[in-house]
């Protein structure tokens, strides 16, 4: 998969609309101090559905909204959308999607595949069947130089994993896990209702 662009309206310290395009190749994103270099950063593991407020420096979702400053009124909503390319597989033509995460004010994150709503969990299995995601590995702000270092073993296998490319495969094993038991405790009572009857 690759993201070929980022497009951010009211998230953080990007409150006019802005587009980054990621070019093939190295991308670089230089300023000085304070400029909002890691809001980038932030915003694409945003849009991937990250959950945790605190990995993105706020005390609560709605912390990513731009809160205003002494010359402009704060705004009700955020939303930040992603472009990617997917390569094609046995099961998927591939092509390009665009995904988008957006927040208001009172009303949490709605999430949409190429303007369809999706769910949440939607997003993080696209994300995640391609190896990449709001935890991804190849994501490395700067405070997590240290922790990927000070990892310990079983977090260092979920690094290992989701290079790899099959974080995805777990959440479908507790799903069909789920499902499996549903459908044995059908039959269970399906069975019982036919003894019944003979
Ligand atoms: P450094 O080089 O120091 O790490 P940086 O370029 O990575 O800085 P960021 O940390 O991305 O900069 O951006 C910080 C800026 O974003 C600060 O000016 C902060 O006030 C602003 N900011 C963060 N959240 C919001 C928000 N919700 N509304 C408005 N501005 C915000």
């Amino acid at each position: 998969m690759k993201i070929k662009r980022l497009k951010l309206s009211g998230f953080k310290s990007f409150v006019e609309p802005s587009e980054l395009r990621i070019e093939p190749g190295l991308t670089g994103i230089v300023g000085p101090n304070g400029c909002g270099k890691s809001n980038l950063l932030e915003a694409l593991r945003w849009a991937m559905g990250e959950g945790s407020p605190k990995s993105l420096r706020g005390g609560g979702m709605e912390d990513v909204i731009f809160a205003g400053t002494a010359t402009r009124a704060p705004r009700d909503f955020a939303e930040v959308s992603i472009l990617i390319e997917r390569e094609p597989t046995d099961s998927s033509m591939g092509g390009e999607s665009e995904v988008t995460r957006r927040i208001e004010r009172g009303s949490g994150s709605a999430y949409r595949l190429d303007g369809r709503d999706v769910r949440a969990k939607d997003v993080a299995l696209l994300f995640a069947d391609a190896a990449t995601g709001a935890h991804s590995p190849a994501l490395v702000s700067q405070n997590r130089i240290g922790a990927v270092i000070a990892a310990k073993p079983t977090e260092r296998r979920q690094m290992l994993e989701e290079a790899a490319g099959i974080s995805g495969l777990h959440a479908r094993r507790k799903d069909a896990e789920q499902k499996l038991r549903a459908t044995e405790a059908n039959l269970a009572r399906l069975a019982e209702i036919l003894s019944e009857q003979e």
